[in-house]
């Protein structure tokens, strides 16, 4: 069954053949969504095909559906009481992931199976479409495989992260062996990447290197929590090791910025920055230094970082409206940097715009032009989500598969 979206004020398409330069507008538009749920046509309404279904988006705009590459949904417990006392002038340290990992190994598989998709609910409300789901609060063989295959319930773009802090009762270098080894081989089968923490008081340089290099040679993609909270090896390990991307960035030396413009511009697909912003609102620290990286050439992506320690937020909209308001990105480099730049972060081409033959993933807004997603911080504007095409209110169960049969001309 094909779908018409009629009436479009201000269609993003993020495809610079078709609109403006950054964002690939077009006004008064509309969309075609295919039966294998692809976008089959774009272009001025006045000019657009019949299809089985109408849907009048009445002026409002429509926007590819969010891409959150950077997101801990699999884990037990919150960290409220840690984020009232860091309020009141508690420094963040990364030590409560370990009160996390304690409660994550405790929880049934069905507690852990509930937590993920509430979450992932409250992203697909958000016009969040795609989600990286990543393990790290088990930390042992059998509790990483175990997050690992529940993340792959809702998600293809599922990340190893046994390299997120080293429990309190294990030795460093003990640790990371079996981080590359059994817990490699038991988490890879359910993996599409491989993450570490590379930081002080996690994991330093020569273990990062080795974790990704295992990783990597066991055919999982590398990406990396680099510079988070201070200026170490994290990026230009990335940059070196061909990283899909560099999370965080948020304290840079300028060669970490070289690398990631050099890497961006160097022909093959690079090392995406992906910026945090929910971290450094968490955390009441300083955001990192986006219009450096921007205008070095850099790729830029933004997620949310959701976990219950230092982001507990699942909102892109929300982190837009940081990264217009807090790191100087416009509001149309922060909505490409939510879609495209996400999807650039993981590496797919399928996903992050809505030009001819992408999937047809994308949000309509109670709102005539995406400047609202920041210009109206806080407030709930998206009206409609399609996955694939189907909308979302006639997804059900995990994965996002189409149920039920429309009917024609139904508002939704
Ligand atoms: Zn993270």
């Amino acid at each position: 069954m094909t779908l018409v979206i009629d009436h479009i004020g201000e269609l993003v398409t993020n495809d610079a053949a078709l609109g403006d330069a950054v964002l690939g507008i077009v006004r008064d538009a509309a969309l075609v969504v295919g039966d294998d749920g692809r976008v089959a046509w774009v272009g001025a309404r006045s000019s657009a095909p019949a299809a089985d279904r109408y849907v009048d988006a009445a002026g409002a705009a429509v926007i590819p559906g969010f891409v959150d590459s950077h997101a801990h949904l699999v884990f037990a417990g919150d960290r409220a009481a840690e984020f009232a006392a860091r309020m009141a002038g508690s420094p963040y340290t990364g030590g409560g992931i370990r009160t996390t990992v304690a409660a994550t190994r405790a929880a049934s598989d069905d507690d852990l199976r509930a937590t993920v998709a509430r979450l992932h609910r409250e992203m697909l409300r958000q016009g969040t479409t795609t989600i990286e789901i990543k393990s790290g609060y088990g930390l042992t063989v059998a509790d990483e495989r175990r997050s690992l295959r529940i993340a792959g319930e809702f998600t293809d773009e599922t990340t190893y992260l046994g390299a997120h802090v080293i429990p309190a009762d294990a030795d460093p270098d003990d640790y990371t062996a079996l981080v590359c080894g059994p817990m490699l081989d038991a988490a890879a089968p359910y993996a599409r990447w491989i993450d570490v923490f590379c930081e002080r008081g996690a994991f330093d340089e020569d273990r990062s290197r080795a974790v990704l290099t295992a990783g990597i040679r066991a055919g999982l993609g590398a990406r990396i929590h680099a510079n988070q909270l201070t200026a170490g090896g994290g990026v230009r390990l990335a940059v070196e090791l061909g990283a899909a991307s560099a999370d965080h960035c948020t304290h840079l030396a300028p060669p970490d910025i070289d690398a990631l413009a050099a890497s961006a511009s160097g022909g093959g697909p690079g090392t995406v920055a992906t910026l945090l912003p929910g971290a450094e609102f968490s955390t009441r620290s300083p955001y990192p230094d986006a219009r450096a990286l921007l205008d070095a050439g850099a790729t830029v992506a933004l997620a949310t970082d959701c976990n219950p320690g230092s982001s507990y937020t699942s909102s892109m909209p929300f982190c837009i409206a940081l990264a217009v308001r807090e790191m100087r990105m416009t509001p149309a480099e922060a909505l490409w940097s939510a879609t495209a730049g996400g999807a650039k972060a993981l590496r797919r081409a399928d996903i992050g715009h809505l030009g001819v033959g992408a999937r047809a993933d994308l949000a309509i807004l109670d709102a005539p032009s995406f400047l609202h997603l920041a210009y109206r911080p806080g407030v709930p504007l998206v009206r409609t989500v399609l996955v694939s095409g189907t909308p979302s209110n006639e997804i059900s169960g995990n994965r996002t598969t189409s149920t039920g049969t429309p009917t024609n001309g139904e508002a939704i």
